[in-house]
């Protein structure tokens, strides 16, 4: 059931995996809805991953609700371009109302329902369910001198592939999944540099998504026992195990400055380089719900399980753990999706 601009029960913004998990349940619960996506394919951030990026869990262990996600031949963790495909797939089979490009401008009271407004017009909805995730809002964390360095500066999400950089010195900043894996495949070709804020933290080898899978729904089920993040943060994939044993996982702590030619730190020290990548992670990317949340900005956004305490009318889906554990993963994203909907639909029930 869906809308044109005009009145809906419900408004999904973000046509990513977190936005089609929500339509799953709003179409299973008969509610009108529609669901407004920027981006003029499917797919959410999936279109935008290096070339190498691959999922960190076999494709079994990353299902949307209602159809898992298929193997891919020959692959036992899933690339980028099979997620986006199964995610293309997915809106198809469930015939999911999805408007794009629709960018959605601003979220507004308006009275008993929220204005959503977007350049193809303006829809008003009894609730609104944001997942506009955060490959829009990349992180840099502002240094002196950084726009002194005369080198190259990247973030994640314009890393492509190690080969522009080969035979380069090269700058790797960030303690995750995205600094591990762009640093094992540039430390093969250009003369690598690892810098990290604190230690880094790896999983077991044995630690890949079907146990983070677990982890993470036992954590969701209320279960004790350890979290995701107690286990560590960055997943032993083959790439990563294959630089440990070129020896290359061992960072240097974060420095505290930039120069024309390179990188400063406390103690004075200096090193030269040509390109820094900075895989330093991301912010919600919440500028569109700037007039309901007064502290959009700074990422701090009040929730009770994923329902805004701003505005109760609007809830927050897939931005990480802060709207539930592993929600930002595409197995999270049907679990706080599913408990979404249902207050959703209680509420509309109770006064319809
Ligand atoms: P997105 O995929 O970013 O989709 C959001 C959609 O909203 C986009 O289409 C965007 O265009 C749209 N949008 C944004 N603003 C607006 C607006 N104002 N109006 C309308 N539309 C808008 N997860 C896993 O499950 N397994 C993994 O192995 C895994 N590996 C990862 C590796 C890396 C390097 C990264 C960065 C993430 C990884 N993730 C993984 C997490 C997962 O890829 C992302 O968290 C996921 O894409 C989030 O989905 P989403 O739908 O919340 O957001």
């Amino acid at each position: 059931v869906s809308c044109v601009p005009g009145s809906c029960d419900v408004v999904v913004v973000g046509g990513g995996q977190g936005g089609l998990a929500a339509g799953y349940y709003l179409r299973r619960a008969g509610l009108d809805h529609v669901i407004l996506d920027a981006q003029p394919q499917p797919g959410g951030a999936w279109r935008h991953g290096w070339e190498s990026l691959r999922l960190f869990s076999p494709a079994e262990y990353s299902p949307l609700p209602g159809w898992g996600m298929p193997r891919q031949a020959g692959e036992e963790f899933p690339t980028a371009g099979h997620v986006v495909d199964y995610l293309e797939a997915y809106e198809r089979r469930y015939d999911l109302p999805v408007h794009r490009p629709v960018r959605v401008r601003e979220v507004r009271r308006a009275g008993d329902r929220l204005a959503v407004q977007t350049g193809a017009g303006t829809w008003s909805a009894r609730y609104v369910i944001s997942a506009t995730g955060t490959w829009e809002r990349p992180y840099v964390p502002d240094l002196p001198g950084r726009e002194e360095f005369a080198g190259r500066q990247l973030h994640t999400v314009d890393y492509a592939s190690p080969e522009e950089f080969r035979g380069q010195r090269v700058l790797v900043v960030g303690g995750g999944n995205s600094a591990a894996q762009i640093l094992a495949e540039v430390s093969r070709i250009a003369e690598a540099t690892w810098v990290t804020l604190r230690p880094a933290r790896f999983m077991p080898d044995d630690v890949d998504g079907r146990v983070l899978f677990g982890v993470a729904t036992r954590k969701a089920a209320g279960g004790a026992g350890e979290s995701v993040s107690d286990l560590g943060d960055i997943v032993m994939v083959p790439g990563v195990r294959d630089a440990r044993d070129r020896g290359v996982l061992h960072s240097r702590s974060m420095f505290a400055g930039m120069t024309e030619r390179g990188v400063r730190w406390a103690d004075g020290a200096e090193q030269t380089c040509d390109v820094v990548i900075w895989c330093t992670g991301f912010r919600p990317n919440l500028t569109h719900l700037a007039p309901l949340l007064p502290g959009w900005r700074q990422g701090e956004v009040a929730v009770e399980g994923t329902r805004s305490v701003d505005e109760d009318r609007l809830y927050l889906l897939g931005y990480g753990d802060w709207t539930g554990a592993a929600s930002a993963t595409l197995v999270g994203a049907g679990r706080t999706a599913k408990a979404t909907v249902a207050d959703i639909a209680s509420r509309l029930r109770e006064a319809p």
